[in-house]
């Protein structure tokens, strides 16, 4: 089999570049090693950045979320007892966030994926990536019980962080960044509608609380713990009174509904560099990820895949490799701000397990500077909308 672009991976980035491509009239086939109802059910990110939402309108992919997403103009801090607003649109001259769940998104995808008569390959086994170095980077992969090879143009890796792209790179052509934090978060997605209107972010001595939303019907909490901590440990009603001390304002409720997913995810800094290598192209988790703190992680992972599209499309055009040759230095540089500004976010307002009162000082004070200097507040609001290249 052959096609122009292989794509390994059907989360939000495989599935967009598969989508952006086809507009440009490139074809891809997209190999996933998971089941289409699991990739479609795979709780994770919901806050997408104003020209993120654009680019999935401009892909002919976004009227659901057009429909179904809510629009978000500010969110919330919250430390020492008191709860304060950031106006978003008002202090990034007029952009705003839209809540609308990833796994709407990757519903969204595959469903225009299909009725485009694309292929994508569900449950695909054994990956591997060969002659990426040559003209002809070739897929070997296992399907329905067959083995396959796929002839390609270039190779698209966009198989997350677990993937099998990047570790087939050659050792010593990657440099790699990272950075662990001593935290996770234990995230629930409740049946009920959320009791605030716009996300708020708690700093709190017992730990970092998340309040965010999926839907109008549909809470998504999260409160800080170990990266290791066992679940099982955190029955339903624990976490609710986690939530309600973390969260708690005087005269304000945090309503409580059945509880319908929970997991503990750990939160680390990572980013690879070049994001390429031969005709081997990583795009998002593959080559980066984020502390959801800044709530960056799809975010990135589209926008990555969008200066591939337009790379690629100019190749294929005019036989020029000027955007392709640039696709890493083009990405890293927003990859790097929106590293910088989850990192940042993290700090500021997750605790330490043994606080060291220093610390703790220092994020009290940056927090009730971020609330009340329009130039610091300013600076966290366009960043959290997206700012482009800088
Ligand atoms: C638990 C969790 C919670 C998160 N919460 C948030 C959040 O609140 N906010 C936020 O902004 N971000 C969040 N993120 C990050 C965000 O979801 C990711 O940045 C986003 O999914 C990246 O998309 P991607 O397509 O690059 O990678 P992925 O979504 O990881 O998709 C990669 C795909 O490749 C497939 N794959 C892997 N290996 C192979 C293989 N060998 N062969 C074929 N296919 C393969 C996988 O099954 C998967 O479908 C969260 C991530 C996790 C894990």
């Amino acid at each position: 089999m052959r096609t122009q672009v292989g794509i390994v991976g059907a989360g939000p980035a495989g599935l967009t570049l598969a989508v952006l491509l086809r507009r440009r009239g490139i074809e891809s086939v997209v190999l996933e090693a998971r089941s289409r109802e699991y990739v479609e059910h795979r709780i994770r990110a919901g806050v997408i950045e104003q020209g993120i939402a654009d680019l999935l309108v401009g892909a002919a992919v976004g009227q659901r979320m057009q429909r179904e997403g809510i629009v978000h103009h500010g969110i919330s801090l919250q430390f020492e007892g008191g709860r304060h607003r950031i106006p978003l649109t008002e202090l990034s001259g007029g952009k705003s966030i839209v809540i609308y769940g990833q796994t709407e998104v990757v519903k969204d995808l595959i469903r225009v994926r299909i009725d485009d008569d694309g292929p994508l390959l569900f449950e695909v086994d054994d990956v591997q990536l060969r002659d990426v170095e040559s003209e002809r980077p070739r897929l070997t992969y296992r399907h329905e019980g067959g083995s396959h090879e796929l002839e390609c143009d270039v190779i698209a890796g966009c198989d997350g962080f677990h993937g099998v792209c990047r570790p087939s790179i050659p050792e010593g052509v990657l440099s790699s960044f990272s950075r662990e934090y001593p935290y996770g978060w234990l995230g629930i997605l409740a049946a009920v509608a959320p009791s605030s209107d716009e996300l708020v972010y708690a700093h709190h001595e017992r730990g970092f609380a998340l309040l965010s939303l999926r839907s109008h019907e549909l809470s998504r909490l999260y409160v800080q713990c170990r990266p290791d901590e066992d679940i099982d440990a955190w029955p339903d009603e624990r976490i609710w009174e986690e939530l309600q001390i973390r969260l708690g304002l005087p005269g304000w409720t945090l309503a409580e509904g059945p509880v319908l997913e929970k997991g503990v995810t750990g939160m680390r800094s990572f980013v690879v560099e070049p994001m390429q290598y031969g005709r081997l192209y990583l795009a998002g988790d593959a080559a980066h990820i984020v502390p959801p703190t800044g709530a960056k992680g799809l975010n990135l992972a589209l926008h990555d895949v969008s200066v591939l599209a337009d790379a690629l499309a100019e190749w294929y055009r005019d036989g020029s490799t000027a955007l392709l040759d640039a696709y890493s230095a083009t990405c890293l540089r927003r990859v790097w701000r929106a590293e910088h500004f989850s990192w940042w976010m993290t700090s500021m307002l997750h605790t330490p397990e043994h606080a060291d009162l220093f610390d703790l000082k220092l994020q009290l004070s940056q927090l009730r500077y971020v609330t009340t200097s329009e130039a610091a507040a300013r600076s966290l609001a366009e960043n959290y909308v997206g700012l482009g290249v800088v």
